[in-house]
């Protein structure tokens, strides 16, 4: 017996598989390799014959041949086998172990077109890669439940296996809400990794919603709600964080300002710092001056399918940002006048000067308006001096902490 895959050294390993046996044949058209236990090695491996078949098939640029009634399984061409059993433990690596945990404890599960492996030992969810021609062929071919395909372990349970693909199908129908379990799992999970660099978050935010074949509309809700949460006004001064959701949304504008109505609009002591978000927003480009016109003008089409969608909430946000869209707009008109008069460069930096001098009108009306919802403001000035001199770390613990939206957290 061999260890899975066959390189660990360990002789009282728990994972084994029988050695690969092969036999040369030879007859009429042409030389034939016999792989004469690979049943035995696949059930070990807990797959079908023909998902390490095929691997060598592709791998060996040969073709290949599986007789299930008569369990043969044949490559055409001579090939040592050595060379078989290594190419054995690059399948097993691609396809059999964890990612993360390198046990082969990975079961397959599908969302749409995508592969998913489930670690059982250390819970790690990962899409798997794509790019190999067998990935497109367990797609078509695995038995679309969550557990693993029959193997002589499996059948003492292959009684409950019905009544759970049926449970599956369902789910996969069901329309899914923001209280979905997968959606909550999403979210606790980006959560564990909020120290890590904002490419590596990205890069679980984009393997989560691969995995969970979440829309953009989730995309956006979920990474606005795991890395801003109730701090979204302190944290959008937080350039690792305005990357990560420039990344995640900015080809979502509409999804932006749907997941930006439904988290912040139910809390109304958001209300007052609507336009303030929508500036800085606007400033660090995550939401350009063409969409946020449109916007305004009524003109953004919004998805009313989506679970994000709520129309009410879309009006509120919008009037609660009507300051920031007046100066938007008349910014926008200051801009144009300026284009007119371009050759004349007194009256250009007049413009600019306006242009400036409207900003801070408005800078000024935002900050007013803070004022008007005084014991809030009051709170918010003393955390976010406490906050500038702690550590990023505190700050996401204390995210981490805090589930509900509070007033005294922002
Ligand atoms: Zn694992």
């Amino acid at each position: 017996m061999l260890n899975i895959p066959s390189y660990i050294e360990d002789p009282s390993y728990r994972y084994q598989m029988p050695a690969l046996q092969i036999t040369g044949e030879s007859r009429g058209n042409g030389v034939k390799t016999k792989l004469i236990n690979l049943s035995d090695v696949s059930r070990a491996l807990n797959v079908p014959v023909e998902y390490p078949l095929r691997f060598f098939a592709a791998e060996l640029g040969a073709s290949s041949e599986y007789k299930q009634s008569e369990n043969k399984a044949i490559l055409k061409g001579t090939f040592r086998r050595e060379d078989l059993q290594k190419l054995l433990d690059q399948f097993i690596e691609k396809f059999i172990l964890c990612f993360k945990c390198h046990l082969p404890e990975i079961s397959y599960r599908f969302k749409r077109n995508i592969l998913i492996a489930d670690c059982k030992a250390c819970g790690n969810v990962r899409p798997m890669d794509m790019s190999h021609k067998i990935s497109n062929f367990i797609l078509k071919h695995h038995p679309r439940t969550e557990e693993k395909p029959p193997s002589t372990a499996d059948k003492k349970t292959s009684g409950k296996k019905k009544s759970s693909k049926k449970k599956k199908d369902i789910e996969s129908d069901e329309k899914i809400t923001l209280e979905h379990p997968d959606v909550l799992e999403a979210l606790e999970r980006i959560s564990h990794h909020l120290e890590e660099s904002p490419e590596k978050i990205c890069e679980h935010i984009n393997n989560i919603c691969i995995a969970n074949s979440f829309e953009p509309d989730f995309r956006v809700y979920i990474t606005l709600k795991s890395i801003f949460g109730q701090n979204l006004v302190r944290l959008l001064q937080d350039p690792a964080k305005i990357f990560i959701l420039k990344t995640q949304a900015e080809s979502y504008p509409e999804e932006l300002i749907m997941s930006l109505s439904v988290i912040y609009i139910p809390d109304e002591s958001f209300h007052s710092r609507i336009s303030r978000i929508m500036m800085s927003l606007y400033e660090n480009d995550v939401l350009n001056e063409e969409f946020l016109t449109s916007w305004s003008d009524d003109q953004a089409v919004f998805n009313e399918s989506s679970i994000i969608y709520n129309q009410n909430f879309l009006d509120t946000m919008k009037n609660c940002a009507k300051e920031f869209l007046a100066w938007l707009e008349s910014a926008e008109s200051e801009e144009e006048d300026e284009e007119e008069e371009v050759e004349n460069n007194k009256e250009e930096t007049k413009e600019n000067n306006k242009l400036l001098a409207q900003k801070q009108i408005i800078q000024q009306q935002l900050e007013k308006q803070a004022e008007a919802s005084k014991p809030i403001a009051e709170k918010t000035n003393e955390i976010a001096k406490e906050n500038e001199i702690k550590p990023t770390v505190d700050l996401i613990s204390r995210m981490q902490i805090h589930e509900e939206f509070s007033i005294d957290d922002i």
